[in-house]
């Protein structure tokens, strides 16, 4: 569903991205681990082109990502991002901010983006919230709206860059659970976090990146009980 293979990126003189092959399957949950700096962000909005690349290939779902022009718009609307921080629009609904893509990008009608997004909504544990604005909801609610509104656009794929990172403790875990549940229906997803317990117990891979590199590629149970490098185990210690 995701491939990336031989994708290189700098920042001026800093190589944050350096041969990167990865491949993530339909239905698989890949975590994405390593140490601040090593380029998780970037490899996460590469698959997107967020971020340009110097070189390598992006494909979503067999499509190669052009750098730029209508084509990307279209193989990037099939890709889903949420964030630390939210990015909702605060000055509409929350159902407005779930409606707006689907009806402006996908051309759904009004009335059929609304009763998807109130499925969303309750999907998400916040069906009673549509008519709020986001500024009323709790950061753990705006969350889930945010990840409601990636999902109102169907996408083939859902990227998450340390999407409870900004949450007060208390709210992160019904943030884990909406992407536990999408993780246990086939989503496809690659997902930067530090929660640890849903790395054991979600995601088929984990991948280790340090200094722009993929160190490791493997099981979460091989990864937290047998880190192949002194490198992760260096990571493990710190973290666990
Ligand atoms: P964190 O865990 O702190 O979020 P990360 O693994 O997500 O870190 P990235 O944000 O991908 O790391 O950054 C990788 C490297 O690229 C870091 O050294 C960072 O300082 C640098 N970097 C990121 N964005 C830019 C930018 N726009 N311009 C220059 N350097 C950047
Ligand atoms: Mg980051």
């Amino acid at each position: 569903m995701v491939r990336m293979a031989g994708v290189d990126k700098h920042f001026g003189d800093l190589h944050v991205l350096r041969d990167i092959d990865l491949e993530v399957a339909r239905g698989e949950v890949v975590v994405v681990l390593g140490p601040s700096g090593s380029g998780k962000s970037t490899l996460c909005r590469a698959i997107n082109r967020l971020e340009p690349i110097d070189s390598g290939i992006v494909e979503i779902d067999g499509v190669a990502l052009p750098a730029e022009g209508s084509e990307l718009a279209k193989v990037r609307a099939d890709v889903g991002m949420v964030f630390q921080q939210f990015n909702l629009f605060a000055h509409m609904t929350i159902l407005d901010n779930i409606t707006l893509a689907p009806v402006r990008v996908r051309g759904v009608s009004k009335s059929e983006a609304q009763e998807r997004a109130r499925a969303l909504l309750d999907r998400v544990g916040i069906g009673d919230q549509s008519g709020k604005y986001p500024a009323q909801l709790s950061g753990g609610q705006q969350q889930r709206v945010a990840i409601a509104r990636a999902l109102a656009m169907q996408p083939k794929v859902m990227l998450f860059d340390e999407p409870t990172s900004a949450l007060d403790p208390e709210m992160v875990g019904e943030v884990v659970e909406v992407m536990s549940d999408l993780a246990r229906d086939g989503m496809t997803m690659v997902v930067v976090t530090h929660e640890m317990g849903f790395a054991r117990r979600a995601a088929h891979r984990v991948v280790f990146m340090d200094g722009g590199e993929i160190v490791e590629d493997t099981t979460p149970d091989s990864f937290f009980s047998r880190p192949a490098t002194e490198r992760a185990r260096d990571f493990l210690g710190k973290i666990l």
